[in-house]
């Protein structure tokens, strides 16, 4: 093989997914446990069935770029798509990255950054986080990153960094700097104001977890419109199919009501949260998303109790973050569910 396949990626393990049965509780990949309300689905269900398959889509969508625009407070012009944010993060690596080049990133965080650095020949220089989850800006700046990502809030920490911290190192970085506000409909902050002021910021949003609409693998980026133009130079043609453009048209165009379960969850969140900070052999941190991180004492026998019941959570064996667990929030049963495995392997 290595006379045919690059060495770099000779070196890598695939991405690893783990099956979930049926019947198992999925807990593990930020989802949002509520599909979407019927009547969007059933709108979403009747566009395709008046709409042809044999054409190619819109290769600008520019209706959804306009809905977007709405939504986030921008012009059509700062906004991209991507099949997924992870499309839009190998885009960036693409056009910014490669051998010779690097990228960044505070860690722990979301596996894709470096993953897709190492798939474009980018060097990838983790940042190991401060006590207590801080963004390490002295550091990062220290390494004259190319790119920097920073998920805001971080997954799977689930804090958002303090704003100033990500102020400094936006004004004193020299390479692009995007932070992938993935989870902004749970946290509600954002630093999308910042495209005006400054062409290397680029911030990343998903329709995997508030929207409720993972299946459909839709992420954008905003950015200012000369970003956006060369970065469109990277994509595919028609990276974002008609079906999935369909139900971004219907869901925005509902978008109240398609976000109605954040609240929900946001609820559910702190409940679990309380509950879990009152466990003795447990510590639970705050979270600004739709998941929890915690250290638990006796990991391996949680981890035991929680396969049994075909609960599915992230572990962290073998990281940096070895004893920790994340919990995606569920539906109010599967977070009692949850709950009550825990604590009868910890009793
Ligand atoms: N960024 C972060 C911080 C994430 O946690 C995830 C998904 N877990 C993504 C991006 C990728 O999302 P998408 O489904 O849009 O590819």
């Amino acid at each position: 093989m290595s006379e045919i396949i690059n060495s770099r990626i000779l070196e890598l393990d695939p991405y690893s997914i783990p099956e979930v049965a049926e019947e198992e509780i999925k807990l593990d990949a930020q989802e949002n446990p509520y599909p979407l309300p019927p009547n969007i689905k059933n709108k979403i269900i009747e566009k395709i069935s008046r709409t042809d398959l044999n054409r190619y889509p819109d290769h600008k969508y520019e209706r959804i770029r306009e809905l977007i625009a709405e939504y986030s407070n921008t012009s059509s012009e700062n906004i991209l798509l991507g099949n997924g944010s992870d499309e839009l993060i190998l885009n960036i690596l693409t056009a910014c990255g490669g051998i010779g080049k690097i990228a960044c990133a505070p860690t722990p965080t979301f596996a894709m950054y470096k993953i897709l650095s190492q798939v474009t020949g980018t060097e990838f220089v983790s940042i190991p986080m401060e006590e207590g989850f801080v963004l390490p800006v002295n550091k990062i700046l220290a390494v004259r990153p190319d790119v920097i990502f920073i998920a805001y809030p971080n997954n799977p920490t689930a804090n958002c960094f303090d704003q100033e911290a990500v102020l400094k190192i936006i004004d004193n970085c020299k390479g692009l700097i995007v932070i992938d506000e993935a989870y902004y409909e749970f946290s509600g902050k954002t630093f999308a104001d910042k495209i005006n002021e400054s062409s290397k910021v680029v911030i990343l949003r998903t329709f995997s977890k508030a929207f409720s609409l993972a299946g459909i693998r839709a992420g954008y980026m905003l950015a200012r419109k000369e970003l956006i133009n060369e970065f469109r130079k990277v994509q595919l043609p028609y990276n974002i199919n008609i079906i999935t453009q369909l139900t971004l048209e219907v869901v925005l165009a509902n978008r109240l009501q398609a976000l109605d379960s954040v609240k929900v969850l946001l609820k559910s969140r702190d409940a679990v949260f309380g509950e879990l900070s009152q466990m003795e052999g447990i510590r639970a941190f705050p979270s600004e998303a739709n998941y929890i991180l915690m250290k638990i004492d006796r990991i391996d026998d949680v981890m035991k109790a929680l396969d049994k019941s075909g609960i599915r959570v992230r572990e962290f064996s073998n990281t940096e973050l070895k004893g920790y667990l994340r919990l995606t929030i569920g539906t109010e049963e599967e977070n009692e569910h949850f709950y009550n495995t825990i604590l009868s392997a910890l009793s």
